[in-house]
């Protein structure tokens, strides 16, 4: 990957919020993704304006998320020439777009990442949560590497006065998506066998949820065991090497002979989906929740279709399980400090992406201060 380090050219004014009437400068600090050359700058641009119906938020934290990293190595296609990246938001809003008065400045919310496109045949039904040209925030327009957002003011999620905004920040997807895989997708319910296979950003959140929807036992399954060790503390009964030979005696044993109701694939290889589908009871699913180019293999017709197996895939969440996240947080239901790995200013952004590039100190979840 190029990459240039911009030099901050103009001193841009100090940027600073009294209680109620945000002092907000001409110009802010932005990581910019130019998709001709794959280069990563900092650069100095406009602060936006909201239009009809949109609000700017000052952003608090923004997460770095492994579809970020996507756009930057040509894996994700580029939708615009230029753009802002960061999709996981948690901030304050600062001013009002014409027409909006369902919030108010000072709010502490988390936009939604993606605005339904308005146009396809779903959105035409009034089907939003299914449109099949979602405008991604971080893809199709500016996202929250910087110091402000635009966001269209239906779909933010208010931030309860008692939930942190480091953990806010990671309801955008790193805890929705999950969210949405365990109580939509899977249904996982009380007295489920859950495994999950990939206990890194994703799988953690997975075990915390599955836990939490009351998933007996747990069975997380990784290659690393220091995400093992993490696993076993945020939730899971069990934990076994994904290259235990003996893995199949270890989950037999653990679930008492009866294997796994649900199994999430949050890894997304052929090789982690191949051992959650030998791994099913009878009717039991698995769940894709990573993704990579490579095909499942779901082993023979004979026995695929002898114990009914399911194979579904999971994709996203919708905006209302921010709101229920935000509220399992505020009374104290589930714990995200663990969550926060580390937190890298704006400036550094470079150094915030290469962490997790490299996966320095195995992070569930980067954060960019701006
Ligand atoms: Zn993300
Ligand atoms: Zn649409």
């Amino acid at each position: 990957m190029g990459r240039t380090e911009a030099v901050r050219t103009n001193m841009k004014e100090c940027v600073a919020v009294s209680s109620e009437v945000p002092v907000i400068g001409t110009t802010m600090l932005a990581e910019r993704f130019h998709a001709a050359t794959r280069e990563v700058t900092l650069e100095e641009v406009p602060v936006p304006r909201p239009g009809p119906g949109q609000v700017l938020i000052r952003v608090a934290f923004c997460g770095i998320c492994h579809s970020d990293l996507s756009l930057i190595d040509g894996n994700f296609p580029a939708s615009v020439p230029v753009v802002t990246q960061g999709h996981e938001v948690a901030g304050t809003i600062v001013k009002l777009g014409p027409g909006v008065d369902q919030w108010k400045v000072g709010d502490r919310v988390i936009p939604s990442a993606g605005a339904a496109c308005l146009r396809c045949r779903n959105c035409l039904r009034g089907n939003f949560a299914a449109c099949l040209r979602l405008n991604l925030m971080a893809f199709a327009y500016d996202g929250g590497w910087a110091e402000y957002v635009v966001s269209g003011a239906i779909g933010c999620s208010r931030i309860p006065d008692n939930v942190p905004f480091e953990q806010a920040a990671l309801l955008a997807d790193a805890v929705s998506t999950p969210f949405a895989a365990v109580v939509r997708t899977a249904r996982v319910h009380l007295g489920n066998a859950v495994g999950i296979w990939g206990v890194g950003g994703v799988g953690t959140h997975l075990v915390q949820l599955s836990r939490l929807a009351g998933g007996t036992p747990i069975i997380a399954v990784d290659i690393n065991d220091a995400a093992l060790e993490r696993a076993r503390r945020l939730g899971a009964d069990y934990a076994f090497r994904s290259d235990d030979p003996d893995l199949q005696v270890r989950i037999t044993e653990a679930t008492g002979g009866r294997m796994l109701d649900v199994a999430f694939d949050a890894v997304g290889i052929t090789a982690t989906a191949s051992q959650a589908i030998y791994n099913l009871d009878t009717n039991g699913q698995v769940v894709t929740v990573g993704m990579s180019a490579q095909h499942i293999d779901a082993g023979s017709f004979m026995e695929f279709s002898l114990l009914r197996k399911q194979v579904k895939g999971h994709l996203g969440y919708q905006v209302q399980d921010i709101q229920i996240l935000t509220e399992l947080l505020s009374l104290g239901r589930l714990d995200l400090s663990e969550s926060v790995s580390a937190i890298v200013p704006l400036s550094e952004i470079h150094r915030g992406i290469e962490m997790l590039q490299e996966k320095v100190g195995n992070p569930i979840r980067i954060l960019v201060q701006p």
